[in-house]
């Protein structure tokens, strides 16, 4: 392969930079593709190179981590795990109603103290006292007249 002039189209050796025949100027770039490879793609050099310096990274990283743990004469392993957060469940403040009346011997006696204990305004909002109450608030509207 040889470079042609472009003032007298005499060959040249390639590695010349000044024709030999009329003495102008070469161009450098004279290669056969338009552009060079990293040239048309800027992008994907980019992130090979990337990729290239994360991998070489992170195997010496790995290999530095597993040097010193041999070193220390520990156990090449996992790190350990943290503990485990103990799960907070909300508690209520106040015992449900029927916690209250679970002392209760049976089902009859149960329901009445739940229904006395949903009169007290502290235990209105307790999830069985809105169905005791909603529940008697139908059963009122229901038999009563008008
Ligand atoms: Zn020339």
């Amino acid at each position: 392969m040889t470079r042609i002039c472009p003032a007298c189209a005499a060959q040249n050796a390639l590695d010349a930079r000044f024709c030999n025949q009329c003495g102008c100027t070469l161009p450098i770039a004279q290669a056969a593709s338009p552009g060079s490879f990293s040239a048309r793609h800027p992008i994907l050099i980019a992130g090979l190179l990337m990729i290239l310096v994360v991998v070489f990274l992170g195997t010496d990283w790995w290999l530095w981590r597993h040097r010193s743990r041999a070193l220390d004469g520990a156990p090449v392993a996992a790190e350990p795990e943290p503990a485990a957060q103990p799960v907070r469940i909300a508690t209520p403040l106040r015992p449900t109603v029927q916690a209250l009346c679970a002392d209760r011997s049976n089902f009859i006696t149960r329901n009445y103290c739940m229904d006395r204990q949903c009169r007290k305004p502290e235990n209105g909002r307790d999830p069985d006292c809105v169905k005791i109450l909603a529940d008697e608030k139908e059963r009122n509207n229901r038999f009563s007249p008008g």
